[in-house]
């Protein structure tokens, strides 16, 4: 399949893996948005939300997990998690993937 995540996931590319465990892996934002930006991304192929089906709920809770567990380890006071959902909303990789962002930033909600 010809999914930048998935060849992330399968080290067919370097990425600089920041946490990885049965379920997902966690890797630094190329282009960071936070001084603090990490991916938390399943290893299951998922395109988005949308695609989400009941048997992903243990999966989808293990990802906010994993992103408090980061968020611990950097000691961040703050931060923002987020999923872009279709090209509207800004998502460009069609493989799910769970946005932490953290330090002072622009972004509000
Ligand atoms: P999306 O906009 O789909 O929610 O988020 C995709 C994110 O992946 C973007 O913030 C983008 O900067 C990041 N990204 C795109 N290509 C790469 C890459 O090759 N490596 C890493 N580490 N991040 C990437
Ligand atoms: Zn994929």
């Amino acid at each position: 399949m010809d999914c930048l995540f998935c060849k992330i996931i399968n080290k067919e590319l370097p990425s600089g893996i920041v946490f990885e465990n049965s379920i997902a892996v966690a890797i630094k934002d190329i282009y960071p948005k936070a001084p603090v930006h990490i991916l938390i991304i399943p290893k299951k192929h998922i395109v988005s939300i949308n695609q989400m089906e009941e048997a992903d709920k243990e999966l989808m809770g293990g990802l906010f997990l994993i992103a408090k567990q980061i968020a611990v380890k950097k000691k961040l006071n703050g931060y923002k998690l987020l999923f872009n959902v279709g090209r509207e909303s800004g998502q460009i990789v069609d493989h799910l993937h769970l946005h932490l962002l953290g330090g002072k930033m622009d972004l509000e909600l």
